[in-house]
């Protein structure tokens, strides 16, 4: 076993550095009269959800964007919710719209998030903005992946070329991140749960990105030596301690670099939406020049 220990990818760091350029940013928007404004949108009572949108507006206001919470009631209609959404579409003061998810099960997601301006979409999961990252063109990249995407310049591995490898296909995360490492030139695979041989798929990894929900389902004997190890996964123990999906002990062990949980990904996808903001808010402005 490689006995020396990874650099570790420190994303809260990461994230306050990125949010002191935002500030600048913001004051001089603030300055010309187009203060950034986020419209957050939760449903319910969920705890977890509650504690991201309380974490998404502290950071608004640590910046100087304004937000604006919408707390509906956990049975409201899908009309009712596709109504308040088209409410902040048009208003003029509202740059980013934020729909926290999960939504209660007798909402179809999809008809929600569909109906969000795809410009104010700084979640980056309207249909257009994918379809504009699947084709490598200019759009919304959603936050997570674009986090990640940070972390790894951070680790200082040039992507191109490299075996980048993902675990997990979904459409927040790992979807879109292999989108953004075929842009950065990286060789893509994305697993899941049907993968074989996952061990052996992730020993190849110069890159290796894990977001299951499988707290420690990745361990430092699938993890090639001196790879960058990125854990997107948020998982609550019995204790009520926050873990990832990997067993960070044994792979800090084997990585060259690897972010922790809690204080890797999370404060970089905090981040990544308060520049989504920003840079919505910017080309309200640049379109009225
Ligand atoms: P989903 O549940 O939508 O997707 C999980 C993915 O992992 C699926 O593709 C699934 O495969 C795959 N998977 C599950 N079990 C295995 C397994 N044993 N082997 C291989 N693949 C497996 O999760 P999300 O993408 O929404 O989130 C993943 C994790 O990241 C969660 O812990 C979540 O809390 C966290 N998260 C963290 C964020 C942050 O800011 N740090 C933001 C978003 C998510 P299949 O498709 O076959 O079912």
């Amino acid at each position: 076993m490689n006995s020396i220990s990874a650099k570790i990818l420190d994303g809260k760091a990461l994230a306050a550095r990125i949010k002191e350029g935002l500030k600048k940013e913001v004051a001089r928007l603030t300055s010309e009269g187009f203060t950034p404004g986020l419209a957050v949108i939760l449903v319910g009572e969920d705890p977890a959800s509650q504690v991201y949108v309380r974490n998404k507006q502290r950071a608004c206001a640590e910046l100087g964007i304004r937000s604006w919470k919408h707390h509906l009631p956990a049975d409201i209609s899908q009309e009712d919710l596709v109504q308040l959404v088209e409410k902040v579409n048009a208003d003029p003061e509202v740059n980013g719209i934020l729909v926290q998810l999960p939504l209660p099960a007798h909402i179809q997601t999809e008809a929600v998030l569909d109906v969000i301006d795809p410009a104010k979409d700084v979640d980056g999961f309207h249909p257009v903005n994918l379809g504009l990252l699947a084709a490598g063109r200019p759009g919304i990249v959603p936050c997570t992946p674009a986090g990640v995407m940070e972390l790894v310049k951070e680790s200082g591995v040039d992507v191109a070329g490299k075996e980048c490898v993902i675990v997990g296909r979904s459409n927040i995360v790992g979807k879109p991140l292999a989108f953004l490492f075929l842009q950065e030139h990286g060789t893509v695979t994305v697993c899941h749960s049907r993968t074989r041989n996952l061990e052996e798929v992730c020993r190849r990894a110069d890159i290796l990105v894990v977001a299951t929900g499988r707290p420690g389902l990745v361990h430092g004997g699938m993890i090639k030596p001196g790879a960058v190890v990125i854990d997107v996964g948020i998982n609550r123990t019995a204790e009520g301690k926050i873990t990832g999906d990997v067993d960070f002990a044994s792979a800090k062990q084997q990585a060259g670099a690897i972010t922790p949980v809690p204080g890797g990904v999370g404060p970089m996808t905090i981040a990544m939406l308060m520049k989504n903001t920003v840079a919505a808010a910017r080309r309200t402005v640049q379109t009225l020049d």
